[in-house]
């Protein structure tokens, strides 16, 4: 069966085609700037060279159209038909308290993806557009929905609900929901799998530390407890978002700054984090270039972001009462060996025992950093999140079929 997995932003539009008798990918790509003249197709089919594109794409229905038409391109397509695309998947940020796994889509799935905008304002309704795209360039085709939220929903209400009034709760659905769960789940498998251990016996914290940064408590193979909350602004210290900070700073920084609700937002998602205090960059690569050059706003970034990683995973070691391993991925959990250094380091009490040379060797591979004798192991582990979507729209579809 070949799955079309989609990833659709407001802009961009992300693609990979995977064929699930043996989890190939046949081809991946993105259409950017959608939207604009001068939108960009950039694709790289297996084993063929990688084209790109400029060309006016002004809505997503094109984007999908032009994406169908480069999948069966006499030249560079891996495909004789868009026939031969069996399923959809589609990534959803939020799910909010409705679905706590994948579904397919019909009706009713697309009313609540509705009823979520308001919790996922910048990304719940650009996801609509890209399911309604794929309906209007491959009307019959069965899409499934990936969400976000769904692998924290197995967080208890002690872990999930704020300390606010419950009328926020009970009228607008104000809680902790959680993100990158798609993510926290596959690394959280692998993780056990490398460990040679089942699932059901560890107790892990994920470390999903990309452009934007969450971690996850992870108990028996489920999610205990998370950094991001209503919305992926709390937690951890991020390339450009605050993370956690004193909500009262909110009401005091706009009547001092004379600032408007709107410029408060973007303030804390787009001009903070990494980017704010170093002033110079959101990048890690950039960051870290830049401390060891010397760069004392640099360094202090640097240091302000493991602090507060390192503090999520000592809680997280709280809330389980223990852990046996701690897990790296996504951009900077994946490559910044300084990163994982200063936090394993640091970590020495609950018995993490970083191994340099394993931590420092370039590889993208699953592996250990940690000694083998070492208690509590530290893991690097790179993360798949389209595979996941297209493993959940094959096995829905597979389902489906067996009950028909
Ligand atoms: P996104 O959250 O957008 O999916 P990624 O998971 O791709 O982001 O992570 C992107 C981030 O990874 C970059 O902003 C960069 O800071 C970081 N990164 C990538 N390579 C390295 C590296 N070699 N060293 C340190 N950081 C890196």
């Amino acid at each position: 069966m070949n799955i079309l997995v989609i990833n659709a932003g407001s802009s961009s539009l992300k693609f990979q085609l995977y064929d699930m008798t043996d989890e190939s990918v046949l081809a991946k790509g993105k259409v950017e700037r959608i939207g604009m003249e001068s939108a960009i197709l950039s694709y790289e089919p297996a084993g063929k060279p990688e084209v790109r594109e400029v060309r006016e794409i002004l809505e997503h229905t094109t984007a999908i159209r032009k994406v169908l038409d480069i999948l069966v391109h006499k030249e560079f397509g891996v495909l004789k038909s868009a026939s031969e695309i069996q399923a959809v998947g589609h990534r959803v940020v939020h799910g909010g308290e409705s679905f706590s796994s994948s579904v397919l889509i019909g009706d009713e799935v697309k009313r609540e993806i509705r009823r979520l905008f308001d919790l996922a304002p910048l990304h719940n309704p650009a996801h609509m557009l890209g399911i309604q795209a794929v309906e209007a360039n491959m009307p019959d085709i069965p899409q499934a929905v990936v969400f976000d939220t769904a692998f924290h929903q197995t967080m208890p209400p002690f872990a999930y609900l704020y300390p606010i009034p419950m009328v926020l709760y009970k009228k607008h659905k104000i809680r902790r929901y959680g993100f990158h769960g798609t993510s926290h789940a596959y690394v959280s498998e692998r993780a056990a799998a490398f460990l040679g251990k089942p699932l059901k016996e560890l107790k892990l914290v994920t470390c999903h530390i990309g452009n934007g940064a969450s971690c996850a408590a992870v108990m028996e193979g489920r999610s205990v407890d998370t950094s991001m909350g209503l919305t992926p602004l709390e937690g951890l210290m991020m390339g450009t978002r605050s993370g956690d900070i004193d909500p009262a700073i909110v009401p005091f920084a706009m009547s001092k700054e004379d600032l408007t609700l709107a410029e408060v937002n973007s303030m804390l998602n787009k001009h903070s984090g990494l980017l704010a205090i170093s002033g110079l960059s959101s990048d890690m690569r950039e960051i870290t270039e830049a401390r060891e050059a010397g760069d004392r706003n640099a360094a202090l970034a640097f240091d302000m972001y493991e602090y507060r990683l390192r503090k999520f995973i000592g809680s997280y070691a709280a809330a389980m009462n223990g852990i046996d391993a701690i897990v790296f991925t996504a951009g900077v959990g994946e490559n910044s060996a300084a990163l994982r250094a200063a936090v394993c380091r640091n970590l020495s009490f609950l018995g993490v025992k970083l191994d340099d040379a394993a931590n420092e060797a370039r590889s993208s591979e699953e592996r250990a950093i940690t000694t083998p004798d070492s208690p509590v192991a530290s893991l690097v582990i790179p993360t798949n999140e389209e595979l996941v979507i297209a493993r959940d729209t094959h096995q829905l579809i597979l389902n489906r079929d067996h009950v028909v």
